[in-house]
Protein backbone atom coordinates (compact mmCIF):
# COMPACT_ATOMS: atom_id res chain seq x y z
CA UNK A 1 0.00 0.00 0.00
CA UNK A 2 1.21 3.67 -0.91
CA UNK A 3 0.98 5.82 1.76
CA UNK A 4 -0.74 9.32 1.64
CA UNK A 5 -1.17 12.14 4.39
CA UNK A 6 -4.71 9.99 5.75
CA UNK A 7 -3.79 6.27 5.24
CA UNK A 8 -2.77 3.90 2.40
CA UNK A 9 -4.23 3.82 -0.76
CA UNK A 10 -3.22 0.83 -3.71
CA UNK A 11 -1.86 1.72 -6.37
CA UNK A 12 -5.13 1.05 -8.82
CA UNK A 13 -6.97 3.50 -6.26
CA UNK A 14 -4.62 6.17 -7.06
CA UNK A 15 -6.94 7.39 -10.23
CA UNK A 16 -5.68 10.40 -11.59
CA UNK A 17 -2.84 11.74 -10.59
CA UNK A 18 -0.71 15.09 -10.57
CA UNK A 19 2.60 14.08 -10.07
CA UNK A 20 4.52 17.02 -8.60
CA UNK A 21 2.39 19.65 -7.00
CA UNK A 22 2.92 21.80 -3.48
CA UNK A 23 0.45 22.44 -1.18
CA UNK A 24 3.04 25.28 -0.06
CA UNK A 25 6.70 26.78 -0.91
CA UNK A 26 7.99 27.36 2.37
CA UNK A 27 10.80 28.47 4.71
CA UNK A 28 11.01 27.01 8.17
CA UNK A 29 13.55 29.58 9.14
CA UNK A 30 11.12 32.48 8.13
CA UNK A 31 7.97 30.50 9.72
CA UNK A 32 9.68 30.31 13.25
CA UNK A 33 11.06 33.90 12.92
CA UNK A 34 8.52 36.19 11.29
CA UNK A 35 5.11 33.97 11.82
CA UNK A 36 3.06 36.60 10.14
CA UNK A 37 4.51 35.75 6.40
CA UNK A 38 2.38 32.39 6.79
CA UNK A 39 -0.66 32.52 8.64
CA UNK A 40 -1.18 29.40 9.18
CA UNK A 41 -5.20 29.30 10.16
CA UNK A 42 -5.66 31.61 6.62
CA UNK A 43 -3.61 29.35 4.51
CA UNK A 44 -5.19 26.04 6.02
CA UNK A 45 -8.36 27.14 4.82
CA UNK A 46 -7.31 28.72 1.42
CA UNK A 47 -5.92 25.31 0.84
CA UNK A 48 -8.60 22.87 1.89
CA UNK A 49 -11.08 25.70 -0.44
CA UNK A 50 -8.21 25.09 -3.57
CA UNK A 51 -7.14 21.48 -3.22
CA UNK A 52 -11.26 20.90 -2.51
CA UNK A 53 -11.59 22.55 -6.14
CA UNK A 54 -9.33 20.22 -7.54
CA UNK A 55 -11.00 17.23 -6.20
CA UNK A 56 -13.82 17.92 -8.20
CA UNK A 57 -12.49 18.80 -11.73
CA UNK A 58 -11.14 14.48 -11.30
CA UNK A 59 -8.23 14.84 -9.77
CA UNK A 60 -8.02 11.90 -7.28
CA UNK A 61 -3.96 12.34 -6.26
CA UNK A 62 -1.89 15.26 -5.47
CA UNK A 63 2.17 14.61 -5.39
CA UNK A 64 3.59 17.37 -3.18
CA UNK A 65 7.05 17.61 -3.87
CA UNK A 66 7.91 19.91 -0.79
CA UNK A 67 11.08 18.59 1.57
CA UNK A 68 13.69 20.28 3.77
CA UNK A 69 14.98 23.29 2.09
CA UNK A 70 10.68 24.34 0.73
CA UNK A 71 9.74 23.90 3.99
CA UNK A 72 7.66 20.61 4.27
CA UNK A 73 5.07 20.71 7.24
CA UNK A 74 3.34 17.41 7.88
CA UNK A 75 1.12 18.23 10.56
CA UNK A 76 -0.33 21.17 9.00
CA UNK A 77 -0.59 18.98 5.53
CA UNK A 78 -2.00 16.80 7.73
CA UNK A 79 -4.81 18.64 8.73
CA UNK A 80 -5.54 20.39 5.24
CA UNK A 81 -6.10 16.27 4.07
CA UNK A 82 -8.22 15.60 6.55
CA UNK A 83 -10.60 18.02 4.82
CA UNK A 84 -10.28 17.39 1.25
CA UNK A 85 -11.17 14.83 -0.99
CA UNK A 86 -8.00 14.10 -2.42
CA UNK A 87 -5.24 11.89 -1.68
CA UNK A 88 -1.86 13.54 -1.08
CA UNK A 89 1.28 11.78 -0.61
CA UNK A 90 4.22 13.64 0.55
CA UNK A 91 8.11 13.29 -0.27
CA UNK A 92 11.54 13.07 1.47
CA UNK A 93 14.64 14.50 0.29
CA UNK A 94 16.47 17.92 0.50
CA UNK A 95 15.86 21.09 -1.80
CA UNK A 96 19.14 23.02 -2.62
CA UNK A 97 20.69 24.86 -6.00
CA UNK A 98 23.86 25.07 -4.96
CA UNK A 99 24.55 23.82 -1.10
CA UNK A 100 23.92 21.02 1.45
CA UNK A 101 23.02 22.08 4.53
CA UNK A 102 26.14 22.92 7.27
CA UNK A 103 25.55 19.74 8.93
CA UNK A 104 25.59 17.54 5.95
CA UNK A 105 28.33 19.06 4.64
CA UNK A 106 30.35 18.19 8.05
CA UNK A 107 28.76 14.42 8.65
CA UNK A 108 29.20 11.67 7.02
CA UNK A 109 31.38 9.33 5.31
CA UNK A 110 35.11 10.89 4.78
CA UNK A 111 34.10 14.17 6.32
CA UNK A 112 34.87 15.87 9.66
CA UNK A 113 33.14 13.65 11.81
CA UNK A 114 33.25 10.22 9.82
CA UNK A 115 29.86 8.28 9.96
CA UNK A 116 27.34 7.36 7.83
CA UNK A 117 25.13 9.75 5.71
CA UNK A 118 22.93 11.64 8.69
CA UNK A 119 20.78 12.58 5.05
CA UNK A 120 20.40 8.61 3.69
CA UNK A 121 19.75 7.43 7.66
CA UNK A 122 16.93 10.56 7.55
CA UNK A 123 15.08 10.33 4.60
CA UNK A 124 15.22 6.24 5.03
CA UNK A 125 13.51 6.79 8.17
CA UNK A 126 10.60 9.45 7.16
CA UNK A 127 9.56 6.58 4.31
CA UNK A 128 9.89 3.63 6.76
CA UNK A 129 8.42 5.29 9.98
CA UNK A 130 7.46 8.50 9.58
CA UNK A 131 7.91 11.71 9.54
CA UNK A 132 8.41 14.20 12.65
CA UNK A 133 6.48 11.75 14.57
CA UNK A 134 3.57 12.09 13.05
CA UNK A 135 3.25 8.43 11.56
CA UNK A 136 2.95 9.99 7.88
CA UNK A 137 5.78 7.99 5.91
CA UNK A 138 6.92 9.53 2.54
CA UNK A 139 6.11 7.99 -0.85
CA UNK A 140 8.66 9.29 -2.05
CA UNK A 141 12.35 10.61 -3.24
CA UNK A 142 13.18 14.14 -4.03
CA UNK A 143 16.20 15.99 -5.02
CA UNK A 144 16.88 19.02 -7.54
CA UNK A 145 20.25 20.03 -9.42
CA UNK A 146 19.70 23.73 -11.63
CA UNK A 147 21.49 26.78 -12.66
CA UNK A 148 24.78 26.03 -10.94
CA UNK A 149 24.75 22.22 -12.33
CA UNK A 150 25.93 19.12 -10.66
CA UNK A 151 27.82 21.03 -7.59
CA UNK A 152 29.08 19.18 -4.64
CA UNK A 153 26.25 20.17 -2.10
CA UNK A 154 23.71 18.76 -5.22
CA UNK A 155 25.25 15.97 -5.34
CA UNK A 156 26.02 15.27 -1.92
CA UNK A 157 21.76 14.74 -1.41
CA UNK A 158 21.60 13.20 -4.72
CA UNK A 159 23.85 10.63 -3.34
CA UNK A 160 21.47 10.31 0.12
CA UNK A 161 18.65 10.33 -2.13
CA UNK A 162 19.94 7.01 -4.38
CA UNK A 163 21.24 5.28 -0.92
CA UNK A 164 17.81 5.39 0.53
CA UNK A 165 15.92 4.66 -2.87
CA UNK A 166 18.24 1.27 -3.02
CA UNK A 167 17.47 0.87 0.53
CA UNK A 168 13.65 1.55 0.65
CA UNK A 169 12.76 0.60 -3.85
CA UNK A 170 10.66 4.26 -3.39
CA UNK A 171 10.84 6.42 -5.91
CA UNK A 172 13.04 9.00 -7.09
CA UNK A 173 11.53 12.69 -8.43
CA UNK A 174 13.93 15.54 -9.45
CA UNK A 175 14.14 18.96 -10.17
CA UNK A 176 16.05 19.84 -13.15
CA UNK A 177 16.64 22.22 -15.39
CA UNK A 178 16.40 21.87 -19.20
CA UNK A 179 18.31 25.14 -19.87
CA UNK A 180 21.45 23.77 -17.91
CA UNK A 181 21.01 19.84 -19.22
CA UNK A 182 20.84 18.67 -15.31
CA UNK A 183 18.51 16.03 -15.82
CA UNK A 184 20.77 13.78 -18.16
CA UNK A 185 23.81 14.18 -15.74
CA UNK A 186 21.12 13.22 -12.95
CA UNK A 187 20.14 10.74 -14.77
CA UNK A 188 24.08 9.44 -15.32
CA UNK A 189 24.54 9.35 -11.63
CA UNK A 190 21.46 7.17 -10.97
CA UNK A 191 22.55 4.52 -13.47
CA UNK A 192 25.80 4.58 -12.15
CA UNK A 193 24.51 3.89 -9.02
CA UNK A 194 22.99 0.87 -10.66
CA UNK A 195 19.09 2.43 -10.38
CA UNK A 196 16.64 1.11 -12.69
CA UNK A 197 15.56 5.23 -15.11
CA UNK A 198 12.21 3.77 -15.14
CA UNK A 199 11.35 4.51 -12.06
CA UNK A 200 12.89 8.28 -12.09
CA UNK A 201 10.61 11.25 -13.17
CA UNK A 202 12.53 13.17 -14.52
CA UNK A 203 10.93 17.16 -13.03
CA UNK A 204 10.66 20.15 -15.03
CA UNK A 205 11.23 18.38 -18.36
CA UNK A 206 7.91 20.57 -19.68
CA UNK A 207 10.55 24.07 -19.62
CA UNK A 208 11.79 23.14 -22.85
CA UNK A 209 10.07 22.42 -26.40
CA UNK A 210 13.42 20.41 -27.68
CA UNK A 211 11.50 17.43 -28.65
CA UNK A 212 15.22 15.87 -29.46
CA UNK A 213 16.37 16.54 -25.62
CA UNK A 214 13.27 15.10 -24.58
CA UNK A 215 13.09 12.01 -26.69
CA UNK A 216 17.08 10.92 -25.87
CA UNK A 217 16.34 10.99 -21.89
CA UNK A 218 12.88 8.93 -22.63
CA UNK A 219 14.73 6.62 -24.86
CA UNK A 220 17.08 5.92 -21.57
CA UNK A 221 13.37 4.88 -20.09
CA UNK A 222 13.33 7.82 -17.74
CA UNK A 223 10.03 9.62 -16.67
CA UNK A 224 9.70 13.12 -17.97
CA UNK A 225 7.97 15.51 -15.90
CA UNK A 226 5.61 17.70 -18.20
CA UNK A 227 5.04 19.38 -15.07
CA UNK A 228 4.48 23.08 -15.13
CA UNK A 229 1.43 24.03 -17.13
CA UNK A 230 0.53 27.74 -16.76
CA UNK A 231 3.86 28.84 -15.63
CA UNK A 232 4.53 31.10 -18.62
CA UNK A 233 8.08 32.68 -17.83
CA UNK A 234 9.55 29.52 -18.25
CA UNK A 235 7.72 28.34 -21.37
CA UNK A 236 4.27 29.77 -23.11
CA UNK A 237 1.30 27.34 -22.86
CA UNK A 238 0.78 26.70 -26.24
CA UNK A 239 4.40 24.99 -26.46
CA UNK A 240 3.75 23.16 -23.64
CA UNK A 241 0.99 21.48 -24.82
CA UNK A 242 1.97 21.03 -28.48
CA UNK A 243 5.54 19.35 -27.22
CA UNK A 244 3.14 16.68 -25.59
CA UNK A 245 1.33 16.06 -27.97
CA UNK A 246 4.08 15.58 -30.41
CA UNK A 247 5.81 13.30 -27.76
CA UNK A 248 2.55 11.50 -27.87
CA UNK A 249 2.43 10.97 -31.75
CA UNK A 250 6.05 9.64 -31.49
CA UNK A 251 4.59 7.10 -28.57
CA UNK A 252 6.02 8.64 -25.43
CA UNK A 253 2.80 8.77 -23.28
CA UNK A 254 4.55 5.94 -21.35
CA UNK A 255 6.94 8.18 -21.07
CA UNK A 256 5.38 11.45 -19.48
CA UNK A 257 3.22 12.33 -16.55
CA UNK A 258 1.54 16.00 -16.23
CA UNK A 259 1.47 18.62 -13.49
CA UNK A 260 1.61 22.22 -12.99
CA UNK A 261 4.25 22.57 -9.88
CA UNK A 262 2.66 25.45 -8.87
CA UNK A 263 1.29 26.12 -5.21
CA UNK A 264 -1.62 27.32 -3.04
CA UNK A 265 0.83 29.37 -1.37
CA UNK A 266 4.29 30.04 -1.93
CA UNK A 267 6.71 32.66 0.16
CA UNK A 268 8.86 32.88 -2.76
CA UNK A 269 5.88 34.22 -5.08
CA UNK A 270 4.15 36.99 -4.17
CA UNK A 271 0.40 36.60 -4.66
CA UNK A 272 -0.25 39.67 -6.38
CA UNK A 273 2.25 38.58 -8.97
CA UNK A 274 0.70 35.60 -9.79
CA UNK A 275 -2.29 37.05 -9.91
CA UNK A 276 -1.49 39.44 -12.92
CA UNK A 277 1.27 37.63 -14.61
CA UNK A 278 0.55 33.66 -13.90
CA UNK A 279 -3.38 33.27 -13.18
CA UNK A 280 -3.64 30.57 -14.82
CA UNK A 281 -0.94 28.60 -13.29
CA UNK A 282 -3.00 26.23 -10.84
CA UNK A 283 -3.50 22.88 -10.39
CA UNK A 284 -7.38 23.11 -10.93
CA UNK A 285 -6.51 24.29 -14.38
CA UNK A 286 -5.39 20.56 -15.52
CA UNK A 287 -8.77 19.05 -16.26
CA UNK A 288 -10.22 21.86 -17.12
CA UNK A 289 -8.14 23.19 -19.42
CA UNK A 290 -4.78 21.31 -20.22
CA UNK A 291 -6.48 17.63 -20.50
CA UNK A 292 -9.09 19.39 -23.13
CA UNK A 293 -6.46 21.00 -24.97
CA UNK A 294 -4.59 17.85 -25.18
CA UNK A 295 -7.65 16.15 -26.61
CA UNK A 296 -8.62 19.11 -29.00
CA UNK A 297 -4.90 18.55 -30.31
CA UNK A 298 -5.85 14.70 -31.10
CA UNK A 299 -3.97 13.04 -28.13
CA UNK A 300 -6.72 9.85 -27.39
CA UNK A 301 -8.46 8.97 -23.78
CA UNK A 302 -6.24 6.14 -23.83
CA UNK A 303 -2.80 8.77 -23.60
CA UNK A 304 -4.37 10.79 -21.64
CA UNK A 305 -5.13 7.73 -19.66
CA UNK A 306 -1.45 6.37 -19.45
CA UNK A 307 -0.01 9.89 -18.71
CA UNK A 308 -2.18 10.72 -15.57
CA UNK A 309 -3.47 7.15 -13.95
CA UNK A 310 -1.33 3.82 -15.64
CA UNK A 311 2.14 5.76 -15.52
CA UNK A 312 1.40 7.17 -11.89
CA UNK A 313 0.70 3.89 -10.76
CA UNK A 314 3.55 2.06 -12.12
CA UNK A 315 5.81 4.49 -10.72
CA UNK A 316 4.45 4.58 -7.57
CA UNK A 317 3.83 0.84 -7.40
CA UNK A 318 7.45 1.79 -5.77
CA UNK A 319 6.34 3.66 -2.89
CA UNK A 320 4.13 0.48 -1.99
CA UNK A 321 5.51 -1.55 1.81
ZN1 LIG B 1 8.33 21.68 -7.59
Amino acid sequence: MIPTLTGSVSPNELGRVLMHEHVFVLNAELMVNYPEMFPQDEMVRRAVAVLGEVGKTGIDTFVDLSVMGTGRNVPVLRRIAEQVDLNILVATGWYTYHEAPVFAQLNGPGRLFDGPDPLAEMFVRDIRDGIGGTGVRAAVLKCSADKYGMTDGVMNIMQAVADAHLETGAPIFTHSDPGNETGPAQLDYLESRGIDLSGVVVGHCGDTDEIDRLRRMADRGAVLGMDRFGLESRLPYEARVRTVVDMCRLGYADRMVIATDSSVFSMNFPDEHRREHLPLWDARAVMPRVVTDLRASGVGDDDIDQMMQRNPARILHGSCR
